[in-house]
């Protein structure tokens, strides 16, 4: 099937149960992109600074763009002018960053708090103790310019679908709880984004209302430089 086609058939069964569908066009051309976005497509996800505003800049601007890679706290001010959402906090430190340059640009950024569910040492996130600790904390109370709409989380990379929606369901009821604990009056931390391509379905049972999905869309990655598709 075509990119088209993968992302109409998508669109159609995550829009009738209200899960949002990110594009993850990561390594994949401008062209490829346009063809999710003459299919209706308008959110896209990519892990890498560089490329997200190389691509940012040549491609239609009412495209919605996603962080959903590790953000180093020096790069914060390259996408700050433009971001949607930053997916992969993982740190107080980063989201000060963040927040200085929200100021700097007069908006507020809208971030997820990563979290660490898998049973691997690779993956970045901040721990269920560690995301209390931020939330709690004075400096995090100060920053004005930054928004948490909720928390994100990957899986571990494994056969068993057991373990994943184990994870995947730990992570749905931190979820609650933070909401319960320190969002309750905020209608705005409302994201749940569990789920690529491998266990999104897994995701969505266990409660996700946000997927990234790359290779189900776009095909498998090679692995070549974007610059030269
Ligand atoms: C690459 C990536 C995805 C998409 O992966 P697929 O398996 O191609 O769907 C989703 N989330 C994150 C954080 C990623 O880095």
């Amino acid at each position: 099937m075509s990119i088209a086609d993968n992302i109409k058939e998508l669109k159609k069964e995550t829009d009738a149960i209200n899960v949002t569908l990110v594009a993850v066009s990561k390594t994949k051309s401008a062209d490829e992109i346009l063809e999710a976005y003459h299919a209706g497509q308008r959110l896209f996800g990519e892990n890498n600074v560089q490329e997200l505003v190389e691509k940012y800049e040549n491609l239609p601007k009412d495209i919605e763009w996603h962080l959903i890679g590790h953000l180093q706290t020096n790069k914060v001010k390259y996408i700050a002018p433009f971001i949607s959402m930053i997916e992969s906090v993982d740190s107080l430190k980063l989201l000060q960053e963040i927040n200085k340059h929200g100021l700097k640009n007069n908006r507020v950024i809208n971030c997820l708090l990563q979290i660490y569910i898998a049973d691997e040492d690779s993956k970045f996130g901040l721990g269920f103790d560690e995301t209390i600790e931020l939330l709690r904390s004075e400096e995090f109370q100060q920053l004005k310019n930054v928004q948490i709409r909720g928390l994100m989380g990957i899986a571990t990379n494994t056969e068993n679908p057991k373990q994943i929606k184990e994870e995947f369901y730990e992570l749905h009821t931190f979820f609650d709880g933070i909401k319960q604990s320190y969002f309750r009056k905020d209608d705005q931390f409302s994201v749940l984004s569990m789920g690529m391509s491998s266990d999104y379905k897994i995701a969505i049972e266990q409660g996700s209302n946000q997927v990234r999905l790359g290779s189900t869309i776009f095909g498998s990655r090679i692995i070549k430089h974007w610059k030269n598709n």
